[in-house]
């Protein structure tokens, strides 16, 4: 076994405190990564506070990993000792079903293994660790090439916000021609904007916070509407062909539907614990409205994300704090204040 260090959470809502524990040795496909910047996700802050459903305590969170490949087994191809690499979301899958065939790992028939707070039925029965940590260990089909062109930091925010937002635009093919909306500028929402903006369509963002309007700008969207502001919502009713909601909380469908044209997409990648509620269904049928949804996105198309990105020159704009000051990096993201994704510098470990 390897030893490793990290922050967990020793019970769920408990604070997040070091902890020593063993990473499994390198496997003949496995690669070992010494972990640089990790991206702190909504999503880290939900599962250590059982929100989804009860979770898998000791808890290491963080699924949006960038370091050094420290160490190849004998069988791996893709990668050589000093490499970039990243993992994201996903620590393993079936490997047979139609969908991980597909390069749809996400969408395993059998059930996804996320790279923590989970057991890896498929390996094990161990449960995975997170990134908050020095170093982990990855099966090289569920690590991604990091473009050497990017700023490392700033690209680690790519393994879970980027690919979960670039997946849908890409699945329903947002492009030139297309009016899109994105609600909620925090770590998914401003990559959402980065990338609509880069596919063509004209973005506006949808918040509720004036305080980010003086961003909107910066980040490429062509238009900010604060959600409270009556008159400034009233000149975007029906008018968009997509919404792509990032709301973490408990908010009002049957309005933001009203934002739709005819035969509109509101693609939900969001998670409200609460779930969500429709009211009027009328909403719906009335203006041949679709709600989808979206989960993070395959190895396949991270990578392809990432290509794009050092295409593109896109990465998160972060704030890069100190693992001891987590938590109150996770106050701030419950406030929806966050510049918008926090990243953890490991060196401060
Ligand atoms: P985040 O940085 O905290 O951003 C969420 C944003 O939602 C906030 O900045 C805020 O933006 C807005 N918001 C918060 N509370 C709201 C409310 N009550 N009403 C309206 N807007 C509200 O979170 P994130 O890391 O981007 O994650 C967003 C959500 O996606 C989380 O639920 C997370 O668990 C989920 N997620 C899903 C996947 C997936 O696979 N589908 C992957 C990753 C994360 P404004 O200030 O602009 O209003
Ligand atoms: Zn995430």
């Amino acid at each position: 076994m390897i030893k490793a260090k990290a922050y967990a959470a020793q019970n769920p809502n408990e604070t997040l405190a070091p902890w020593d524990f063993a990473r499994r040795d390198v496997g003949n496909h496995d690669v070992q990564i010494e972990i640089l910047y990790c991206g702190v996700c909504h999503s880290d802050l939900a599962q250590i506070n059982n929100e989804w459903f009860p979770g898998v305590f000791p808890m290491v969170p963080g699924h949006e990993i960038v370091g050094r490949v420290t160490k190849v087994g004998d069988h791996v191809k893709k990668f050589k000792v000093g490499d970039l690499a990243g993992v994201g979301t996903l620590a393993n899958s079936c490997g047979h079903c139609q969908h991980c065939e597909d390069g749809l790992e996400v969408y395993c028939e059998n059930g996804v293994i996320p790279t923590y707070n989970a057991i890896d039925k498929y390996r094990d029965n161990l449960p995975t660790y997170g990134g908050y940590s020095n170093t982990i260990v990855s099966d090289e089909s569920f690590a991604v090439s990091i473009p050497e062109n990017l700023d490392l930091a700033a690209t680690a925010p790519l393994l879970c916000a980027g690919i979960t937002t670039y997946s849908p635009l890409k699945h329903w093919k947002v492009g030139k021609g297309h009016k899109l909306a994105v609600l909620g500028l925090g770590g998914l929402g401003h990559m959402a904007v980065k990338f609509a903006v880069a596919l063509g369509a004209e973005v506006t963002i949808l918040s509720t916070s004036p305080h980010k309007a003086a961003d909107a700008e910066k980040l490429g969207a062509h238009h900010f509407v604060v959600t409270s502001d009556a008159e400034a919502v009233e000149k975007v009713k029906a008018s968009f062909d997509f919404i792509v909601d990032t709301v973490s909380a408990e908010h009002d469908f049957d309005f933001y539907l009203s934002l739709l044209k005819l035969d509109g997409i509101h693609i939900v990648v969001g998670i409200p614990p609460e779930g969500i509620l429709l009211k009027n269904v009328g909403m719906l049928q009335l203006g041949r409205k679709s709600i989808v949804g979206s989960a993070s996105g395959g190895i396949a198309e991270t990578q392809e994300m990432l290509d794009f990105c050092a295409e593109h020159q896109i990465v998160a704009d972060i704030e890069m704090i100190e693992m001891k000051n987590i938590h109150s990096a996770f106050d701030r993201m419950a406030k929806g204040d966050v510049k918008y994704r926090f990243v953890i510098d490991m060196s401060t470990l």
